[in-house]
């Protein structure tokens, strides 16, 4: 192991860790395009956000550049990938980003990510670690982490970055 990771950790140590806010997970642009939405419902989940589309899907244009794009019925796919911005991202100053939904219903998806997607813990039980999809989240609180099962020996190595005593 090292200094980067993998960092193994149990469910409940990956769980009591804080996200940081860095907010690269709530915009597929902070990502070049890797994190993207699925299963985005056909009102843009307007109805967590005063009638107005909360998630909005993107696609590249020929330079490169992101451009909103209309919602497809393609996008309504756990298995489609859609690149997205979301209208209440606040980015700050310091690079990182405030969720202008913090105090509102947001939608599922916003709080599962990384460490309470509904697969984790069936995974955990079938193969006894699960690498968290945090590869291309250097700044994420959860950045290299593998978790395993309570008593896996590798959890003795290194304590990650993100996990506070
Ligand atoms: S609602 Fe908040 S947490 Fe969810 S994508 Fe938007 S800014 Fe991020
Ligand atoms: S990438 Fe990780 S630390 Fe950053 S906002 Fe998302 S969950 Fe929080």
């Amino acid at each position: 192991m090292t200094s980067d990771g993998p960092f193994y950790v149990s469910l409940a140590d990956a769980r009591a860790i804080e996200c940081n806010g860095c907010g690269d997970c709530c915009d597929s642009r902070r990502t070049d395009g890797y994190w993207t939405w699925g299963s985005l419902p056909a009102d843009q989940f307007a109805s967590l956000n005063d009638g107005a589309p909360l998630i909005i899907p993107l696609e590249r244009e020929g330079d490169g550049a992101w451009r909103d794009r209309a919602v497809r019925s393609e996008d309504e796919s756990e298995l489609f990938p859609t690149p997205f911005r979301c209208t209440a991202f606040q980015p700050q100053a310091d690079g990182r980003g405030l969720c202008g939904h913090h105090d509102r219903e947001r939608p599922a998806r916003c709080g599962e990510y990384p460490v309470h997607v509904p697969y984790l813990e069936r995974e955990l039980a079938e193969y006894g670690e699960v690498p968290l999809s945090t590869g291309e989240f250097p700044r994420c609180s959860w950045y290299a982490m593998v978790v395993v099962r309570d008593d896996d020996p590798r959890i003795s190595d290194a304590r990650p970055p993100g996990l506070v005593e």
